[in-house]
């Protein structure tokens, strides 16, 4: 997928398409996965459609914070007290199919590491 073109996320954001969304406040979003891979998988992105981690900036430094607080936030209230992972992939090599920033909470089971 271009990183430039709009992305599904957005329509997410826009209400154009359905998620199950679970938090939003005025620079998040946070929705359940659509292809779980844990009893839980959420994802968390900034309405800001920034498209990958390597293209955050100096002035994204509170996003990122406020994204991670996010992320802490809504573990809690899906109720992750047993503890999660946290993953962003980045860019091909990392794995990243979806070209808007997003924070993936995985929890519900024990996780392997290292991953693949
Ligand atoms: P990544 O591989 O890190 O880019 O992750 C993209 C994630 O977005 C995958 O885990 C997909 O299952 C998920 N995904 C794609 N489309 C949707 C959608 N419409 N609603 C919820 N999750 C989605």
């Amino acid at each position: 997928m271009s990183e430039n073109t709009e992305t599904i996320f957005s329509k997410i954001i826009r209400r154009e398409i359905p998620a199950n969304i679970v938090y939003e406040d005025d620079l998040a979003l946070a929705f359940k996965d659509v292809n779980p891979q844990a009893p839980v998988h959420i994802l968390v992105i900034p309405k800001k459609p920034v498209a990958k981690l390597s293209d955050a900036e100096s002035g994204d430094h509170a996003l990122l914070g406020h994204l991670l607080l996010t992320v802490k936030r809504v573990a809690e209230q899906v109720g992750l007290e047993n503890g999660y992972r946290v993953v962003i992939n980045n860019g091909n090599d990392g794995g990243q199919t979806v070209y808007h920033l997003h924070i993936h909470i995985l929890g519900g089971r024990p996780l392997a590491w290292p991953p693949g």
